[in-house]
C-alpha cells in the first residue's frame, strides 16, 4: 500500500484541500513553494500514462479546479503542473505556485509551520 493511500484512508494525517469519490487533494510536506498540492487518485495505479484514459482526464479536469483556487489563494504568475513519482509509486499531479523557473524544479524547498499548512489548506479549499 502506498503513503498516498495510507493518507486517502486517513492511516497518516495530511492538509487536505480537497476530495471526491476519484480524487484526493492535499498540501504536499515539502513544498517546493506555499499552496504546492498534490491530487492523487484513489485508484493505486504507480504511472500516470497507466491510468485509464476517462480517470486520466478526469484527473486533469479535477486538477484544474484545484489549480484555480489555488492562484485565487497565492499571489504567483502562474500555477505549474509537474508529474514525477519517482519517490512515490502512486501517480501524483504537482500543482506548484511559480514565480520564477526554479520553483518547478524541486531544488529550493519552504519551510512551513502546521498552522500555515493549515490555514493554506482551508484557504485554498474555501476557494473551490
Ligand atoms: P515524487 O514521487 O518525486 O513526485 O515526489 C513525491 C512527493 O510527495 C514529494 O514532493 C514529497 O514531498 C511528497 N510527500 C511525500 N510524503 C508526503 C506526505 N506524507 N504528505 C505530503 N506530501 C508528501
Amino acid at each position: 500500500m502506498s503513503i498516498f493511500t495510507k493518507i486517502i484512508n486517513g492511516e497518516i494525517p495530511s492538509y487536505k484541500v480537497a476530495e471526491n469519490d476519484q480524487f484526493y487533494a492535499f498540501l504536499d510536506i515539502n513544498p517546493n513553494a506555499k499552496g504546492h498540492t498534490l491530487v492523487v487518485p484513489k485508484k493505486e495505479v504507480n504511472k500516470l500514462f497507466d491510468l485509464d484514459e476517462e480517470t486520466y482526464n478526469e484527473l486533469m479536469s479535477f486538477s484544474r479546479r484545484i489549480a484555480i483556487a489555488i492562484e485565487k489563494v497565492i499571489p504567483c504568475e502562474r500555477i505549474g503542473m509537474s508529474v514525477i513519482g519517482l519517490e512515490v509509486p502512486h501517480v501524483h499531479v504537482h500543482l506548484i505556485p511559480l514565480q520564477k523557473m526554479e520553483d518547478i524544479q524541486f531544488i529550493k524547498k519552504v519551510t512551513l509551520h502546521p498552522s500555515e499548512f493549515e490555514a493554506l489548506a482551508k484557504a485554498i479549499s474555501e476557494k473551490l
